[in-house]
């Protein structure tokens, strides 16, 4: 068997690296794609297509993914996954549900699941709503999100509006009748079925019921039992995973999210005596990014270091209101880009990037294309190797522990690396 046999769509770049990860916990050799291949490509049976459609007008995200679903299925994938956030980061107008509708139509099926839940990060649906922790999506801090500020928790009520097709719901008890009898609910409905799930056990059987499904929307974790599933229907080979490569030890964080956990994970660096540098989008905006680059210019590529715009919701409305939400945005995006390609020209080879916008910001303007997944600092994020002697680790806003930089540079420091699976 080669060629592809499984391809994914996501949003956006730490999503992708999270869905990656939790496929290579599998031992299935995954590759990250940044942007649809152009050139002929040698693919693997796991490609995972990074886009950063998240928050872009909904007909140029459709284009994309249409553009990369075109690709996948060229280089033979059988089963596509549309991956977006566990915390279905998305507003009134998609980009969640015009992909999926774009995708069903281009497949020619007629039905999809839509599976968010991420249990092992705290994301949990319960009768088609969503929590984060123990608060609804609503009232957790996606409620202040810079971009996508969430501001219900029903699923179906989130998707309809983004969807031509109908909405339906596999309720919690159904899901606990087991996998015969989700197969059943899924054959009795069309259009976006939203599907509960509470633990990982959850995830277990669902994966068993939609493992033959041509298309399937959600988080990472549903994705997390496929490849076992897949491997005993003997549909896929394993496959080898190659070593990790070497990496030059200098280091920076860049952190462009200002998620509740992400500015936990900013002051956890700070304390524990990283040198930082604050972005102001007002600044920049009056400033442009010379101050920043002048400053990283004079620091010690092997020190611990921090460059962040990571700030409080009422900062971030304040620089929001002052500029708009896209200007400071983009600011801030702008500057991380060109901060990153400066901290490689001066040697620095592990850039770990907190914030999923960001992580599209600077995995771009360092001109990447493909990334080997190595191995899991914290759920869902894993070290990828570049392959030019750079590693970069691209966290999405809430995820990781508050010692998550900390915690990243020392898996390489102590060549956990070479474990890579
Ligand atoms: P997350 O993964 O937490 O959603 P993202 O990087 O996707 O993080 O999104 C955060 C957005 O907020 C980015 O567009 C970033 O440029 C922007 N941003 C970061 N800091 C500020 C700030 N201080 N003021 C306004 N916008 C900001």
């Amino acid at each position: 068997m080669s060629g592809t046999f499984f391809g994914a769509i996501a949003d956006d770049f730490t999503g992708a690296t999270d869905l990656a990860a939790m496929l290579s916990r599998a031992g299935v050799p995954v590759t990250l794609r940044i942007g649809v291949p152009k050139g002929p490509e040698t693919a693997t049976a796991f490609e995972v297509v990074a886009l950063k459609i998240r928050t872009i007008p909904p007909e140029d995200a459709v284009a994309e993914a249409r553009a990369a679903l075109k690709w996948l299925r060229g280089q033979g994938a059988r089963r596509i996954f549309w991956k977006y956030c566990s915390t279905f980061d998305s507003t009134p107008r998609g980009n969640i549900g015009p992909v999926a509708d774009a995708l069903m139509s281009d497949l020619d099926v007629d039905r999809t699941v839509h599976c968010p839940a991420f249990p092992e990060n705290g994301r949990r649906v319960f009768m088609g709503n969503l929590f984060v922790g123990d608060q609804p999506l609503d009232e957790s801090p996606m409620k202040d999100h810079p971009l996508t500020p969430m501001r219900d928790a029903d699923l179906q009520r989130l998707l309809q509006p983004q969807v031509q097709r109908q909405t339906g719901l596999i309720a919690f008890p159904t899901v606990r009748a087991g996998a015969g009898a989700i197969r059943d609910a899924i054959a009795r409905q069309a259009g976006h079925v939203v599907v509960d799930a509470v633990e990982d056990a959850d995830l277990d059987v669902i994966a068993a019921a939609i493992s033959d499904m041509e298309l399937v929307c959600g988080g990472s974790a549903v994705a997390r039992p496929l490849p076992a599933l897949w491997a005993e229907a003997g549909e896929l080979n394993r496959g080898e995973n190659e070593p990790a490569p070497d990496v030059s030890p200098g280091r920076i964080v860049l952190s462009g999210s200002c998620s509740a956990m992400t500015r936990a994970q900013v002051g956890a660096y700070l304390d524990a005596g990283a040198i930082g540098y604050r972005l102001d989008p007002r600044d920049l905006a009056q400033d442009g990014v010379r101050d920043a680059r002048a400053w990283l210019a004079a620091q010690d590529p092997e020190a611990d270091k921090i460059v962040f715009a990571t700030a409080e919701p009422k900062v971030v409305q304040a620089a929001q209101e002052a500029l708009g939400v896209t200007r400071a945005g983009t600011l801030v995006e702008e500057a991380m880009a060109v901060l990153a390609q400066d901290a490689r020209a001066m040697g620095i080879g592990r850039i770990v990037v907190a914030g999923g916008e960001t992580s599209g910001a600077v995995t771009r303007a360092l001109d990447v294309d493909r990334l080997r997944i190595g191995p899991e600092i914290a759920p869902g994020v894993p070290w990828c190797f570049a392959g030019n002697g750079s590693a970069l680790a691209l966290k999405s806003g809430n995820f990781g522990a508050a010692t998550f930089f900390a915690d990243a540079f020392s898996l390489l420091d102590k060549g956990a690396a070479v474990a890579a699976r």
